[in-house]
């Protein structure tokens, strides 16, 4: 279902069936998250489907149309893993065409401008002259340069609505692009964004640090997943903090584990950030808000790797990833610098 969207998005019609989603989502109140967009994409696009008849269903009722029902339409007909992905690609194409279209506009209208100030220029010059053919000259060209005018600005005012509309439409894309990229309950980077940033980072020298809480099927099993999810998002704004400084990147990397990015920062650096939110988040008790009842406190464990020439982010990802089971298996609530054993495996042998 979602390559039809795809390839709809991607074909001749892209910006109109774009445009006729965002306006019916308009129309109906409809909050223009990046799934309410695909799934108002296939209202408008396909008569027959399962989601449109839904949607159909719920205007009619007069209901209004809420994120939840958009969540739920969207885990039961919608392939999940695909759709950040290809509406991030999709609304990529899209934006890079209204670009142009925007560039074209705005260069037909600088030259209908020149155009008509070249002819008000000319009639203003032949009004100084007295012969009767001038006068008469003056006149038709006058009559004809007002036209002009006249049909210029219509069309001024006619191109200056369209580029509105797409300045528009193309707000809306960059929305709904954002939010493909960021992770629901954390408002941290998704893992979709993660990937590029690493990817990105990649290109020059990075350090790469990834965090789990520690125990965490039994803190949700103790104190249910609600609370454990208030307790993902209190671990992520203290991995977030982090990244507030120069040019690092973090993201909910899984469902209780975060990646930080360090691009050009040594390891110890890495490290001596991770240790400070170790500290912080295992010194805080924890309470749940309804009730103020006492959680304890929580625990996280890192692994911190440093690329190596010629490591890929995947390599590089492993080195991690096994520097945090080695905390894990250390007893837990600790950082761990990376070996170096993947990535000299992963070099050319000496002959
Ligand atoms: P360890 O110290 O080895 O990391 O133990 P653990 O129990 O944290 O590790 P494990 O990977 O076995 O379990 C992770 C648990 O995290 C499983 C799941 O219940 C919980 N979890 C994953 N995503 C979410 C989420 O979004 N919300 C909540 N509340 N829990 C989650
Ligand atoms: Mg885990
Ligand atoms: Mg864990």
């Amino acid at each position: 279902m979602s390559s039809d969207i795809d390839s709809l998005l991607r074909g001749a019609k892209a910006y109109e069936l774009a445009k006729r989603a965002i306006d019916a989502m308009e129309a109906h109140r409809v909050w223009p998250t990046a799934v309410n967009f695909e799934l108002w994409l296939h209202y408008v696009s396909s008569k027959d489907s399962e989601v449109t008849q839904q949607i159909a269903s719920v205007i009619e009722s007069g209901e209004q149309f809420t994120e939840h029902m958009g969540e739920e339409l969207a885990a039961k007909h919608l392939p999940s893993g695909k759709l950040s992905g290809e509406l991030i690609d999709a609304g990529k194409s899209l934006t890079e065409e209204l670009d142009s279209v925007s560039r074209a506009i705005e260069s037909a209208r600088e030259t209908s401008e020149a155009y008509g100030q070249q002819l008000a220029t000319a009639s203003e010059s032949l009004q100084g002259e007295d012969a009767e053919a001038v006068r008469v000259m003056v006149e038709t060209l006058s009559q004809a340069t007002r036209r002009v005018r006249d049909e210029n600005s219509a069309l001024e005012n006619q191109l200056a609505e369209t580029t509105d509309e797409l300045g528009k439409l193309r707000e809306h894309l960059e929305q709904v692009r954002r939010e493909a990229m960021t992770d629901g309950l954390t408002n941290l980077a998704n893992r979709k964004a993660f990937d590029e940033a690493l990817e990105a980072a990649c290109q020059g020298p990075v350090t790469l640090a990834i965090v789990d809480i520690d125990h965490f099927k039994s803190f949700n099993d103790t104190w249910g997943h609600q609370t454990g999810d208030q307790v993902i998002r209190y671990v992520a704004s203290v991995i977030g903090r982090i990244a507030e400084a120069g040019q690092r990147f973090a993201a909910r990397y899984g469902g209780e584990e975060f990646a930080v990015i360090f691009p050009g920062e040594a390891p110890g650096v890495a490290l001596q950030a991770l240790e400070q939110a170790r500290e912080e988040i295992s010194s805080r008790i924890l309470k749940r808000r309804s009730t103020n009842e006492d959680l304890g406190a929580i625990t996280i464990s890192g692994g911190i790797a440093e690329k190596q020439p010629g490591e890929t982010p995947v390599m590089l990802l492993e080195r991690a990833d096994e520097a945090l089971y080695a905390s894990k298996n250390a007893g837990r609530n600790r950082n761990t610098l990376a070996g170096l054993d993947e990535a000299s495996k992963a070099k050319p042998r000496a002959a």
